[in-house]
């Protein structure tokens, strides 16, 4: 039989993993964090008993937060990341050579700690010279910053524990403040299956403080019902407006400059959550 892991992803429907081994189990000040190796994914990293990323599928969910509003930017230099501490998105920022800065802050250092230890092809880049990494909450980070940065990035957790401040209306009209003059900013927002009413209500708030809101699709087999959603607000730069010479040679496994206009391609379900 051997051990599986089960993540419930409603109270009646869930997925399962073979676990071929457990790294390391604890309750860290924020949240429960398990590292475990599985048979079908490679290593995968849990908090609170939710899958938030397996070696096997991540380079999806980090190619796809980073590089959609990295492109849309004409020139991104500071770019910052709430939440992101297995390092992954910051892997990907740094594939765009107009970046100077890119500042990680996650809220629990035990994430960046073992992720560093158990996911080195995810966390690897966390050493660059181009990185700074800050143990802090993002939402005081954003209420602290000021017309900062080009790019923000918010790779948290669902709307629990730690995280629900991310997802308010103040969180977001915070990160308006801390961008500069023509910034852009992207949430990870939960799937339309499971979770439509939040994707509504973030889609809404957002659109109410910046010009340019869209919504986009990744397929992440991992996370729950394996159609996962981010909302992008934007001052000025619109993702389906780049300029064909702004896209580079960059070197990724999902995303594409075809799939950069695609992915905003909605199914008609997901379409009326932004209506
Ligand atoms: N990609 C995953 C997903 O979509 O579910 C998220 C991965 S990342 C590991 C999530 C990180 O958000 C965790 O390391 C957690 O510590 C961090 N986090 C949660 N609340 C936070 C907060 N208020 N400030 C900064 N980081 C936070």
């Amino acid at each position: 039989m051997g051990l599986w892991f089960t993540e419930k992803q409603t109270d009646n429907f869930g997925i399962t993993a073979k676990i071929k081994q457990t790294y390391h189990t604890e309750q860290t000040a924020f949240q429960k964090l398990n590292m475990v190796e599985t048979e079908e994914w490679g290593n995968m990293l849990l908090l609170d008993d939710m899958v938030m990323t397996t070696e096997k599928d991540e380079f999806v969910y980090h190619e796809m937060v980073a590089h959609v509003p990295l492109f849309t930017h004409p020139n991104p230099k500071e770019v910052l990341v709430v939440g992101g501490g297995d390092g992954g998105v910051i892997r990907e920022i740094l594939k765009h050579p107009s970046v100077t800065k890119a500042v990680l802050v996650d809220i629990d250092g035990k994430v960046i700690e073992y992720s560093k230890k158990y996911l080195p092809s995810i966390a690897g880049k966390l050493d660059d010279p181009r990185v700074e990494v800050r143990v802090a909450d993002g939402f005081m980070h954003i209420a602290e910053s000021e017309k900062a940065y080009d790019v923000i990035l918010v790779d948290s957790t669902e709307p629990v524990g730690p995280a629900v401040n991310l997802f308010t209306k103040g969180f977001y009209a915070g990160i308006s403040k801390a961008l500069k003059d023509d910034g852009i900013f992207v949430a990870q927002t939960d799937n339309p299956w499971f979770k439509a009413d939040l994707i509504r209500q973030v889609y809404a708030d957002v659109k109410e403080i910046f010009p340019v809101t869209r919504l986009y699709t990744a397929n992440i087999p991992t996370y729950p019902s394996g159609l996962w959603t981010f909302t992008i607000g934007s001052k000025i730069h619109d993702p389906l407006k780049v300029k064909e010479e702004r896209f580079f040679e960059i070197d990724t496994k999902y995303y594409t400059k075809q799939l950069h206009h695609a992915c905003f391609v909605l199914p008609r379900f997901v379409e009326d959550l932004t209506v």
